[in-house]
């Protein structure tokens, strides 16, 4: 089976006119599938024949909303969406005065092993595919209602783990005939695969790249990002360095404050000795409890932000969206799989 939704519009042309149809039937598919259509039935510019072929030969994903949640506090709306093969991902909708923001995931699962987060506790089930990546988005804004300005990689899953997938899931969602949304309103959050970041930079996008740093020096690093003993910090700064003098565009660190672990002031300086020569903009993260995990959220947020930008480094707290929907990291999921577990466990 075709897995259309996947496919760029000069994929899709050349699938169709392999059935024998003109080249701007393509066009036409490619519209439908990025307007959200839930099945071959409703492209009614296409003939039936046409129709009925698509249905023997191609499959249209439509995730299933397994849950919702919307959030009292600020309207952010959590979905957990059921994928065809009956795995789970969710996605979040935070609403700014900027527009609205989607979070969404890039794998099931995760296989990095960052032991503050939520998402990578079961490991990787599998990778996305473009078409599952893109539904998260397409049926965020056709379930709440509300047009998505911006979006950002950083739900379950490593997005430079599956990178292939996501470099064709941005060109799909960036595309004019689809949901035309810019690279500049794009963020992709990585956890520091460096390889990863060296091709982000050939390619020279002009999105958003996020780094999650969490510690400056290797020794907190690895002890709280596996990810460290393959691509060292050092190596890390070496890439963004050099991803900023290709690109010219700032990166975005992402630092979730942990008490007693990476908070300490010598930490704040050798962020800002190792961000020298380069426009960094450090993101000081509350740390989500995770019930899994040991550590705590530390009470140093704002002395530590103090002691970055005395040094002119640009440092924000995340504002936290969502506090009463488990609307983090992976929280949903593995809240959704504790249930079936425990429903399993009782019968
Ligand atoms: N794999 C990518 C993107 C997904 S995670 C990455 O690592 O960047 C999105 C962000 O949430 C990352 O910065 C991640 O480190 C952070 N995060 C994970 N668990 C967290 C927790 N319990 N509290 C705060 N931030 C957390």
């Amino acid at each position: 089976m075709i897995d259309l939704k996947s496919q760029t519009l000069q994929e899709v042309t050349d699938t169709l006119k392999a059935m024998g149809e003109p080249a701007f039937r393509g066009r036409q598919v490619f519209v439908w599938l990025h307007r959200g259509a839930r099945s071959f039935d409703e492209m009614t510019n296409l003939s039936k024949a046409l129709r009925e072929k698509l249905k023997e030969t191609c499959i249209l994903t439509v995730p299933k909303v397994a849950r919702k949640q919307v959030s009292r506090l600020d309207g952010t709306i959590k979905y957990l969406w059921e994928l065809a093969d009956g795995n789970c991902v969710e996605s979040v909708l935070m609403q700014y005065h900027h527009g609205n923001t989607v979070c969404i995931s890039s794998q099931v699962g995760c296989r990095m092993g960052c032991a503050f987060c939520a998402s990578t506790i079961a490991g990787k089930e599998r990778d996305l595919t473009p078409a599952e990546m893109l539904d998260q988005v397409l049926f965020t804004q056709l379930d709440s209602g509300l047009e998505i300005s911006n979006i950002v990689l950083m739900g379950i899953g490593e997005p430079l783990d599956n990178m292939d997938t996501v470099l064709r899931f941005l060109e799909l969602v960036n595309h004019p005939d689809g949901m035309n949304i810019g690279m500049r309103h794009i963020s992709l959050s990585t956890c520091g695969l460096v390889p990863g970041i060296q091709r982000l930079a050939d390619l020279g996008l002009q999105l958003t790249l996020s780094v999650s740093l969490h510690a400056p020096d290797s020794e907190t690093r690895s002890k709280i990002m596996p990810v460290n003993r393959a691509y060292d910090v050092d190596r890390l700064f070496d890439a963004c360095h050099a991803y900023f003098k290709k690109t010219g565009r700032r990166i975005s660190f992402e630092y979730a404050m942990i008490d007693g672990v990476n908070d300490h002031d010598w930490q704040a300086d050798l962020i800002v000795k190792k961000l020298r020569g380069m426009p960094g903009h450090v993101n000081l993260i509350p740390l989500n409890d995770v019930a899994e995990s040991p550590f705590k959220p530390s009470r140093r947020i704002a002395a530590f932000q103090r002691r970055l930008e005395a040094q002119g480094v640009t440092a924000t707290v995340r504002r936290s969206l969502g506090g009463d929907i488990d609307a983090s990291c992976g929280q949903l999921r593995r809240k959704a799989m504790e249930e079936a577990r425990k429903g399993e466990d009782s019968q």
